[in-house]
């Protein structure tokens, strides 16, 4: 079945399905563009629902939904804006069960992984909560003489987020929450694959009494991500997904006077030294490697070891417990390991095992050889590949799946070099218990998250997140004070009062004098 179809006007099985439309000034709107996306439940490989796909003038209305309520929402007191986002935090966590169901139906991910997604877009709230210590500005006394100047950050108008299919609850909330506490109002343009948790964060935003118009959402493809990219009220840009759109997102958004913030794809390495504790660091790497099923801009997806008796050691076992992970329907009690998103999806990532094999690299484990990988969910078993080389596709290119690669290095600045010379820079970690090592690592490394005996350094929501070179397109990371900075502007301003007029006219450049 395609991914974007035309429903037939006349009442079919297909009609029956639900349908996920917008949400727009504080209440649903029906697509009207006749486009609909499908929405899978990748567990059972089945439709279970239809997606409409806006068109610019969709997106228009929502814009303006947006303009018309940004005087009086960036006019209220921060500590109003606040006290929404601490109502929302209540009723979120009171419905946490119920957002995280509905990750797992539409993405797959196991219900427990589901439940962190909630509770780490939960914690960017909190830190939201604290808008008004935030945006306290700066003061300086007696700049020149008699003359007083203080910075503050205003909020800068309509803003937008583009989001991916693998945190739809997660990626959002690393930006309206900041946006809205600045004051700005937003429209979101969620990922057609998994629509559904952001029409249950604008409802919950509008049981906690965010006024209408403030927070928007439009459905759809890259025809609604257009149409906000050269929209002349759209202020700013928040986007996540793969590097190839987040570059063009940038250079689209740039283009139109937009700033844009635009997080892109991911191959993180994780070092492992010969001092490392071994068993700590498998089973960092294989929680890192095929939670989510890999789905995850911070996923390991190569494992760099130091010596080859270290790789021998670690692939022993990382073999062992790989043989453990409980694969099945992520609402199943024990299940570790659910299904990829979409079928396109699962297709794209076993092309990359055909890939491997034919390249040279060694296919220790096979995860299309797993029971539920035949089956009609969209399921692939944890696969582990050695004698990865950096010539190779599966290493240079990211797989997003359960599919972790072993390069085996010489030397730590063998391992070192492989990193930095990598396209991509978002996150990394080193396993060992030589702090000099780690030291120097963290030191030295070109990427934007480092971990050291951590396999998945997220930052917390008062630090902020984000990657180095073809992870990140533009200058701020996201969310905590980079957040902060990216949704306001600055504006400084100098006082006189009022001898200096008195002195009359002086057209020679201030100085202190
Ligand atoms: P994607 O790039 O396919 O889609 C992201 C968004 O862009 C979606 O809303 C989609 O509708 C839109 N889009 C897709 N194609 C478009 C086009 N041609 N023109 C305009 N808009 C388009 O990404 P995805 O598959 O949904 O998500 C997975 C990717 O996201 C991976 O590469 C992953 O590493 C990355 N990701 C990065 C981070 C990070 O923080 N760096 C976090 C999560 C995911």
């Amino acid at each position: 079945m395609s991914a974007t179809s035309t429903l037939p006007a006349s009442l079919s099985a297909e009609r029956q399905l639900r349908e996920v439309h917008h949400w727009v000034n504080g209440e649903t709107m029906r697509g009207t563009s006749g486009q609909f996306g499908d929405v899978y439940n990748p567990a059972t490989g089945r439709v279970q629902a239809k997606v409409a796909l806006a068109t610019s003038a969709e997106v228009n209305l929502a814009v303006t939904a947006a303009a018309r309520a940004f005087p009086a929402w960036s006019a209220q007191p921060a500590l109003r804006r606040a006290r929404v986002l601490f109502r929302f935090r209540e009723i979120f966590e009171r419905r946490l069960d119920e957002v995280a169901a509905l990750l797992t139906s539409e993405h797959g991910k196991v219900f427990s992984d589901a439940k962190g997604e909630a509770t780490r877009g939960l914690e960017v709230v909190e830190f939201a909560t604290g808008i008004p210590q935030l945006l306290k500005g700066e003061y300086t006394e007696q700049v020149g003489s008699d003359i007083d100047s203080w910075s503050m950050r205003q909020p800068l108008g309509v803003v937008a987020g583009i989001t991916p299919f693998n945190f739809p609850a997660m990626v959002p909330m690393w930006m309206f929450p900041i946006a809205l506490a600045c004051g700005n109002t937003f429209v979101l343009k969620p990922s057609e694959r998994d629509p559904s948790a952001s029409l249950l964060l604008a409802d919950m935003l509008k049981e906690a009494g965010l006024p209408d118009g403030v927070f928007n959402v439009v459905n759809g493809d890259k025809t609604a991500v257009d149409a906000l990219l050269s929209h002349p009220t759209v202020q700013a840009i928040s986007f996540v997904g793969s590097t190839p759109i987040a570059e063009y997102v940038y250079r689209e958004g740039t283009k139109h006077g937009k700033r844009v913030q635009a997080l892109g794809g991911a191959k993180n390495h994780m070092i492992v030294m010969p001092d490392a504790d071994l068993d700590q660091a498998a089973d960092a790497l294989v929680g890192a490697a095929y939670g989510s099923a890999g789905e995850r801009c911070m996923a390991i997806s190569v494992a760099v070891t130091v010596g080859n008796a270290t790789a021998d050691k670690l692939i022993d076992k990382i073999e062992h417990r790989i043989e453990g992970l409980q694969m099945g329907d992520g609402m199943k009690e024990g299940a570790e390991l659910g299904p990829l998103v979409t079928k396109t999806h699962l297709d794209r990532v076993t092309g990359y095992l055909q890939h491997g094999q034919s390249e040279g690299a060694e296919l220790l484990v096979d995860g299309r050889e797993n029971a539920l990988a035949k089956g009609e969910g969209f399921f692939l078993g944890a696969c582990l590949f050695d004698h990865v080389k950096p010539e190779m596709k599966i290493y240079r290119e990211e797989i997003f799946g359960p599919v972790l690669g072993i390069v085996r290095a010489s030397d730590f600045e063998t391992a070192l070099q492989l990193i930095n010379d990598h396209e991509y820079g978002n996150g990394t970690s080193i396993f060992t218990r030589d702090g000099d090592t780690a030291r120097d690592f963290a030191h030295r490394v070109q990427a934007g998250m480092v971990g050291i005996n951590v396999p998945i350094p997220v930052p917390m929501a008062f630090h902020s997140f984000g990657g180095w070179k073809r992870s990140l397109f533009g200058d701020h990371a996201m969310y905590g004070p980079e957040g902060v900075r990216f949704y306001t502007r600055l504006k400084t301003i100098t006082a006189r009062w009022p001898t200096g007029i008195r002195k009359g006219v002086d057209t020679s450049m201030p100085t202190l004098g």
